[in-house]
């Protein structure tokens, strides 16, 4: 798990730099493809040195500083509705995905989510395995932010294993 004191240099916002002044004709504007090339290439590199199991480590562990970081950018929350509203919001305007809250356990801080159109793996071959790692560490590191507990979040269906929505589930680390 990411761990903060450890972890080191630490990822900030600032290091996404100014994105319409180094790139006045293209500005933000980017393809999956060259999202997912990257992506892709970049975990069979990680396979290759360190194994599936880390690298899935890994990238879920980049996901929850990126959830953190993510979580600065939205306005202080007033209640779980205007988290859910301003993250959807936040994940439609950068193409990440089309978010939906299934089941809201607020009393236990369980969650259900789907994401529809995921950016990590809508349209890719089926496959045995689940691949939205970073996603899953990107919750988790919003839902932390948010409610100011560690969470867990497991893909329980993804495109990849022949659904056409990634289901997350959302609980935090020491719930049984
Ligand atoms: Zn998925």
């Amino acid at each position: 798990m990411f761990n903060e004191e450890r972890d080191s240099p630490q990822f900030d916002w600032n290091q996404l730099g100014d994105i319409i002044w180094g790139r006045p004709i293209l500005g933000s504007r980017t393809t999956v493809m060259a999202y997912r090339l990257m992506q892709f290439t970049l975990r069979d590199a990680m396979i290759r040195h360190v194994g599936v199991e880390l690298a899935n480590r890994i990238f879920y562990e980049a996901g929850q500083q990126a959830g953190k970081a993510m979580y600065q950018q939205l306005a202080a929350p007033e209640d779980f509705t205007h988290f859910v509203q301003q993250l959807t919001d936040l994940l439609e305007e950068q193409s990440i995905g089309l978010l939906k809250v299934e089941k809201a356990d607020l009393d236990n801080n369980r969650f259900t989510l789907t994401v529809a159109e995921d950016l990590d793996c809508s349209g890719l071959p089926e496959s045995n395995e689940m691949l939205c790692t970073f996603d899953e560490g990107l919750l988790a590191g919003l839902f932390a932010a948010y409610l100011g507990d560690d969470f867990m979040v497991k893909e329980t269906d993804c495109w990849c294993t022949g659904d056409r929505v990634c289901r997350f589930e959302v609980k935090p680390v020491k719930a049984p």
